[in-house]
């Protein structure tokens, strides 16, 4: 068996080929972090543009580089939703073609959900398991009971911690750092905050900390942080390449708290789940990816309180973590076995920019 994927919801065209056993034959990347870093996020007149540009070289790169053509594929898995409408469409578009002229199964497949999956590409993960997804656009607790069933236990209530961790980025000036100035701000703030030599002269309130669920809210941690930072910026002069001073510290602190709040609520969906025995005892797991869990500091809060409560985390491979065509091809190859959502009659028409993960949302879970 040959699965393609290919992914192109946001920022990313990325394209991948597996065999029937999840190993990864080829793959294929062009990323525009750096260009829509510049222009202080995403763009998606640019990011549409860019993604009809690369699309026939990302899926023909990722096919030589397995040693495959089109003709040895079995199906075509293509991400349909969520993301952005105009993105979507791109791949969408290029995978219906490819599946028409070639007379390819096409496999529509829920990005988020395959962020959650894709672990079990690189670990032995048992159903069902408890997943975080913190990324650019969401951030998720949710139980995967199956590969195609899922139970929301909580989720941001504003913006997601990828973003907020961008947005701080940018109003600390990181990229005027010549070593970070190409990364994106999630990395670049991870990378300052280990310079950091006295992160608790600043202290962010815990979110939602009185809340019985499993839900997160980010934007106070954004706000606090910045009226913090405006109020060093008039105690002290900036820099001259526009940097406070306490930068790294300031960096560190925020990150914490970011940490801190996902732990807190992350604890919450483990009790809930070890209460109301939704995972098995003898094997409890968490997933954790998105692109924010190529964080070491917050996968590490996560592997913390998950060590209290019995339970081992996970992460796939940090290029694996944010988007990508491998973890597409993966949904496809474990949609194909289990001959789930196999579309062979050219009905896939639509994308759908939002989709909900799971059937179901607890409010008090505990
Ligand atoms: P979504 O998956 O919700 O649609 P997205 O696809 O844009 O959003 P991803 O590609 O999964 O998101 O992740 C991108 C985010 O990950 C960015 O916000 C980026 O800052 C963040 N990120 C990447 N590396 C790190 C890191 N080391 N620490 C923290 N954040 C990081
Ligand atoms: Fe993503």
């Amino acid at each position: 068996t040959v699965i393609l994927g290919i992914e192109t919801s946001c920022d990313d065209t990325g394209c991948a080929v597996i065999d029937g056993t999840g190993r990864l034959l080829g793959e294929s990347l062009y990323s525009q972090t750096a260009l829509h870093t510049r222009y202080g996020g995403v763009n998606p007149i640019f990011a549409h543009e860019l993604h009809h540009n690369n699309i026939d070289r990302a899926v023909t790169e990722a096919l030589d580089k397995a040693g495959k053509t089109i003709k040895d594929v079995d199906a075509i898995a293509v991400t349909t939703k969520p993301g952005l409408i105009l993105s979507l469409q791109v791949g969408a578009k290029y995978a219906r073609y490819l599946s028409r002229i070639h007379s390819k199964p096409l496999i529509p497949v829920h990005h988020m959900e395959a962020h959650a999956l894709v672990s079990r590409m690189y670990h032995k993960l048992e159903l069902p398991f408890l997943v975080l997804l913190i990324s650019g656009g969401h951030c998720l607790l949710a139980l995967v009971k199956d590969i195609d069933d899922f139970l929301l236990l909580g989720k941001s209530l504003d913006n997601a911690p990828g973003e907020v961790l961008d947005k701080v980025a940018r109003r600390m000036k990181l990229r005027n750092i010549p070593e970070y100035s190409q990364l994106c701000g999630g990395k670049a703030l991870e990378l300052a905050a280990q310079k950091s030599t006295n992160p608790s002269q600043f202290e962010f309130p815990l979110p939602l900390s009185k809340f019985r669920d499993c839900n997160f809210s980010f934007s106070g941690l954004k706000d606090s942080s910045v009226r913090k930072l405006i109020q060093k910026e008039t105690e002290h002069n900036v820099m001259g390449d526009g940097l406070i001073p306490e930068v790294f510290d300031l960096c560190a602190a925020f990150q914490l708290a970011v940490a801190e709040h996902i732990a807190h609520r992350t604890h919450r969906a483990m009790m809930f789940c070890d209460k109301n025995m939704l995972i098995n005892p003898e094997n409890k797991a968490i997933v954790v990816s998105g692109g924010v869990a190529c964080n070491n500091f917050i996968f590490q809060s996560i592997e913390h309180v998950g060590s209290k409560m019995g339970y081992r985390a996970y992460r796939p491979p940090p290029s694996v973590c944010t988007d990508n065509g491998v973890m597409i091809a993966w949904n496809g190859l474990e949609k194909l076995k289990k001959q789930c959502d196999i579309r062979t009659d050219f009905s896939l028409k639509e994308v759908v920019p939002e989709a909900p993960l799971g059937k179901n949302i607890i409010s008090e879970v505990v």
